[in-house]
């Protein structure tokens, strides 16, 4: 499955179900089968798959689509008041039973805390999504694991319910389920990409490989 040529790693990976040939660049450690739109993970040499979705795209967009990978998880939370029960606690109690998912970006971002890393604002804000299984559109791999981006996913609800109150003052109780691979649309504005959700922006430079995220998206359009 894996082999070595001119001193680059090349993979050649194939989708367990379908066999379609999976595109992975030599950072990647997850993708979305082209053919037949499941989502495996690289675990210990071996595909593992992860259940995959993608969101519809906004009705009629104005910019070309690019659809970029984010890990999401299913979440339960429960955050209570271990001492005096102040208006911050009952706040941060009832931001944490809000919270039914969290996104984590699965592309590399350059200097996300200082771009913004959209996985943080889709799991503050959950947009209104219709997301769906199957085909549907290609989309680059990802370059975080689904292990590391669960612990980034954990720590995205804490920070969000420590805005309410000092998480120390509360009981938490936490569950980040499995890993899911979603695909989720962005405008493709040229020297940058746009939400077309929250509106927010990033510069092309902030983002790994543009060019193969977009070679990879063309694919879809020829
Ligand atoms: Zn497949």
């Amino acid at each position: 499955m894996a082999a070595e040529a001119s001193g680059a790693r090349v993979i050649a990976l194939r989708c367990s179900a379908c066999h379609g040939a999976l595109p992975a660049a030599s950072n990647d450690v997850a993708f979305r089968c082209p053919q037949c739109g499941r989502a495996w993970e690289i675990i210990g040499g071996v595909l593992r798959e992860r259940p995959s979705a993608f969101v519809a795209p906004p009705p009629s967009p104005r910019h070309p689509i690019l659809y970029l990978p984010y890990w999401s998880f299913p979440v339960s939370a429960k955050a209570t008041p271990s001492g005096f029960q102040e208006e911050s606690h009952l706040k941060a109690r009832d931001r944490a039973a809000k919270f039914e998912r969290a996104f984590v970006s699965a592309f590399s971002i350059y200097r996300p805390t200082y771009v913004g890393e959209w996985g943080l604002v889709y799991t503050r804000l959950p947009p209104k999504w219709q997301t769906r299984t199957g085909h549907g559109p290609r989309a680059p791999g990802a370059t975080i694991s689904g292990f590391d981006a669960r612990k980034l996913a954990a720590l995205y609800i804490l920070g969000e319910i420590d805005r309410a109150a000092d998480i120390g003052s509360l009981e938490i109780e936490l569950d980040v389920g499995e890993p899911e691979l979603w695909a989720i649309p962005c405008y493709d504005l040229g020297e940058g990409i746009r939400c077309p959700w929250s509106r927010a922006e990033l510069p092309v430079g902030a983002l790994d490989d543009v060019a193969e995220i977009r070679r990879v998206t063309q694919r879809l359009e020829a």
